[in-house]
């Protein structure tokens, strides 16, 4: 099966309630691997960006918001169908709805206060990973071999 490579961002709620570990054991319990993070405090502008596809939402502001109200955790993800695996243990999007055991399940509030993003596709996954890392070849595992992060 391909590897893949998928971001990954602990929102700041979860950052707030101290959760980072236990998230990041979920990962690695599923093998899968961090294999580049970085704490950041998004400016509005920088949310704004990330989150362009939902500039037409009505809680488009609230989520800008949210999202450079305090740090985050963004790291990349990788192993075999690391993007699905991924959005499997996030869980809903809607705490509310996401099933026992998931990351949103487990640590989240609400649907605006949700703990976790990550990318829903490989397309979105390469944006998304460019984004944070731009450094990082998406494709290729050569980067990782020669510890050039
Ligand atoms: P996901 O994060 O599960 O991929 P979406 O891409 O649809 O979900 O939405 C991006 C983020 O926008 C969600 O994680 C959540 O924080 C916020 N969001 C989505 N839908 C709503 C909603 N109906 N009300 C408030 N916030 C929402
Ligand atoms: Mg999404």
């Amino acid at each position: 099966m391909a590897i893949e490579r998928t971001l990954s961002i602990i929102k700041p709620d979860a950052v707030k309630k101290n959760v980072i570990g236990q998230i990041y054991s979920r990962f690695e319990n599923a093998r899968l691997k961090i294999i580049a993070a970085r704490m950041v405090c998004l400016s509005c502008a920088d949310a704004e960006k990330f989150y362009l596809l939902h500039k037409d939402q009505p809680f488009f502001r609230d989520l800008v918001k949210f999202m450079a109200s305090d740090p985050v955790m963004v790291q990349v993800l990788e192993g075999e169908r690391a993007v699905s695996k991924n959005r499997e243990l996030m869980g809903a999007t809607d705490p509310k709805k996401a099933e026992k055991g998931t990351i949103r399940a487990d640590f989240a509030v609400s649907i605006d206060c949700n703990a976790i993003h990550g990318s829903d596709s490989l397309k979105t996954a390469a944006v998304e990973i460019a984004f944070f890392f731009p450094q990082i070849d998406v494709y290729s595992q050569s980067v990782v071999a020669s510890g050039n992060i």
